[in-house]
Formats: C-alpha cells, structure tokens, sequence
C-alpha cells in the first residue's frame, strides 16, 4: 500500500507513520528524518540544511525529490510506504506522480490529518525526541518513565531546535502557503481522506486503520 500522510507540523504525523509503517510491514519514509540526519552532518551540506530547517523554510525542491525518489527505489520500498513530509508542496507532488508513474505505481491514499491551531501549539511546545533511536515523547500526552529520559536507551531528551517558537510560526506560515493547495490537487484526483487527528494515540490509530479499510 502507497499512502501520503499530510497535516500541519505537529498533528501527529510521524507518530502515526511510523506505527502504521510497522504494522503494514512497509518502511515509514520521513523527509524530516531524512534531513535532520543530514543537518547533523559537519559538511557543507549538513550546515546548509542545517541552516534551512533553523529558519523552518523548505529544502530545495530538486534536492527533496532527488532524495525521495533514491529511497522509493530501494527494495524495502517495492510493496508500498507511508510517506511522511512529503510532498509539501504541488511541484513535489507533480516529481512524486511522476516517478511512480515511472515505476509503473501510483498513490493508494493520502490522509489528512485535522488538528485545532490550540492543539499544534501544545503538541509543538511539549515534543521531546530521544537523539540516539528517534523516538517521539510529549511530556504530557507521551511522557517516558522517568521524565526527559528515553525508555529505550537512556538517552537525555531534547527539544527539536525548529520547535522554538519564532521557527514553529514560520513553519506553520509555509505550511499554509506550499502544502494547504496539495488537498485541493489529491482531492481532485478522489485519493484525499480526511481524519480527525485529536484523541489519544490509539483512537487515532484506529480511525487510521479505517481509513486504509484494516
Ligand atoms: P508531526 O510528525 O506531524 O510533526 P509528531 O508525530 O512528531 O507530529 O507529534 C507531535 C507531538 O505531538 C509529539 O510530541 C507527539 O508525542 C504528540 N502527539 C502525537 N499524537 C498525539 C495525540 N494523538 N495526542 C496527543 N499528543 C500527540
Ligand atoms: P518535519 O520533520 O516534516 O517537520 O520536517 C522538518 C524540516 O525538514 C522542515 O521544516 C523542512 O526544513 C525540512 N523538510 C522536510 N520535508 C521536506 C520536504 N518534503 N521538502 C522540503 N523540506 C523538507
């Protein structure tokens, strides 16, 4: 199965993707992911998305797609994925039809995640990341046992640096302006779903499941 997840930052996109992604059995590909691995880099062009993501503007879209369509080929891919990031805006999703319609594939689904601007804002302002395994906490809603420490490895948590606040605006104003059109352009095609994303982790993912009829 080919599906997309869209939402603003912070609806719940990776946390569901990449439960989603296991229980398909298909991988989760994260642009995010992709790129804050990059950003950590000490290279040109680890300082130069570095730079980028700080700002919450978008990586180039020639790079981007370059990227996703080096992953999209790899075998792990073959039977589907759950896309996450990406497309962002109409230029990657024209790349993304075009190098599945290379592949001789196309998108199952695409699911919209809807949040209230209220819930963004805590879920952006309490999110904490395990730097060694990835994995996503909130201190309120998803704390780990023992409070800023990873349950897997131990690891201190930190705070995303483009969930600061001036950064979390900008994004949030490019989301509006690049990816809000991309519902209008799946929708038109009849591959948009729309999905209430408030709730617990769990009543999410079953509505996720309906969605995609599992
Ligand atoms: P996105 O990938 O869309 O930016 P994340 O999956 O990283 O969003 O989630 C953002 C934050 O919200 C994280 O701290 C996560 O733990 C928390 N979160 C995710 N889903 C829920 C939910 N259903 N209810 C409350 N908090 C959630
Ligand atoms: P995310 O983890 O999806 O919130 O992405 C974090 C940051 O990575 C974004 O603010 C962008 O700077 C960059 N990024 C992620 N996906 C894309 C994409 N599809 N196109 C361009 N930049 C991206």
């Amino acid at each position: 199965m080919r599906l997309v997840v869209l939402g603003p930052p912070g609806a719940g996109k990776g946390t569901q993707a990449s439960r989603l992604a296991e229980r398909l059995n298909i991988p989760h590909v994260a642009t995010g992911d992709i790129f804050r691995e990059a950003a950590g880099q000490d290279t040109e062009y680890g300082r130069k998305v570095r730079g980028v993501m700080e700002r919450g503007e978008l990586v180039s879209d020639g790079l981007t797609n370059e990227l996703v369509r080096e992953r999209l080929a790899r075998a792990d891919a073959a039977a589907g994925f759950v896309l996450d990031g990406y497309p962002r805006n109409v230029e990657q999703a024209v790349a993304l039809d075009d190098l599945l319609h290379d592949q001789g594939t196309k998108i199952d689904r695409v699911i919209k995640f809807m949040v209230r601007g209220d819930d963004i804002v805590e879920r952006l302002a309490g999110r904490r990341v395990c730097p060694v395994c990835k994995t996503v906490y909130h201190t309120v809603t998803r704390p780990p046992k023992i409070s800023e420490i990873c349950d897997n490895d131990g690891a201190a948590l930190v705070r995303r640096d483009d969930d600061l606040k001036e950064t979390t605006l900008r994004r949030l104003e490019v989301y509006g302006r690049q990816t809000r059109p991309l519902y209008e352009f799946y929708g038109d095609r009849g591959l948009l779903t729309e999905m209430d994303a408030l709730g617990s982790d769990d009543e999410v993912f079953q509505r996720l499941l309906a969605v995609i009829g599992r």
